[in-house]
């Protein structure tokens, strides 16, 4: 279906192996998910997965929420060939991790890189990235909702705001990419990457706080 400018292909517990073969293609994907909270491994569970090809598309994927398999995912997510771009990764790589029991290989946050190179703003959301980027204002309101419906019950709002958190990360990693250059942040943003594994297992094991803090 194509809601707006954006092509949406929708999948219930795993893509399909020609959309695997689709996204294989590609050298970086845009990913997010959804959960039905912010506690995501601990209360929350995994609902829904978006990738994007950076092409206004939006691939759309409902777990099985009974057993979390989903290869042809885990193949994608797997793949050290392939950038998996994200906003906040704190977050998607724990229950991607958590729930479809991977080890997510060759990630760029979005949200890290803006911290270390946009020192001139506080402000770090999905939504100012693409104002400043793509010059578009995004509408968060549908992002507190219930995710955990069944996919065909989710409205033409749902699926547009969940495919707009994936269809705008290539041009702001691209933007991002050069600032941590020009500013010479680039081994500075690859050491937090590298943190960024321990610092999911912190949290998964209660440990929320900043751990090197006085
Ligand atoms: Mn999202």
């Amino acid at each position: 279906m194509i809601l707006g400018m954006t092509k949406i292909y929708k999948f219930q517990d795993d893509i399909s192996t020609n959309a695997l073969q689709e996204l294989e293609k590609h050298p970086s994907l845009a990913i997010d998910t959804e959960g039905t909270g912010l506690d995501i491994t601990k209360r929350d569970k995994l609902s829904l997965i978006q990738i994007s090809t950076g092409n206004n598309d939006a691939y759309i994927c409902q777990p099985n929420r009974k057993n979390y398999k989903a290869p042809n995912i885990v193949k994608i997510l797997e793949n050290n060939e392939i950038t998996k771009i994200g906003h906040y990764l704190r977050y998607d790589v724990s229950g991607l991790e958590y729930f479809l029991k991977c080890n997510i290989k060759n990630i760029f946050d979005t949200k890290i890189a803006s911290k270390l190179c946009r020192t001139y703003t506080q402000n770090h959301g999905l939504k100012d990235l693409v104002l400043e980027f793509c010059g578009k204002k995004l509408d968060k309101r549908l992002g507190s909702s219930d995710w955990n419906k069944d996919l065909e019950k989710l409205s033409d709002g749902q699926l547009q705001y969940c495919s707009n958190d994936v269809v705008y990360l290539h041009k702001i990693k691209d933007e991002l990419n050069k600032m941590l250059i020009r500013e010479n942040r680039i081994e500075l943003y690859e050491n937090c990457i590298q943190f960024l594994k321990t610092r999911i297992k912190l949290d998964q094991n209660g440990f929320t706080e900043d751990i090197f803090q006085h």
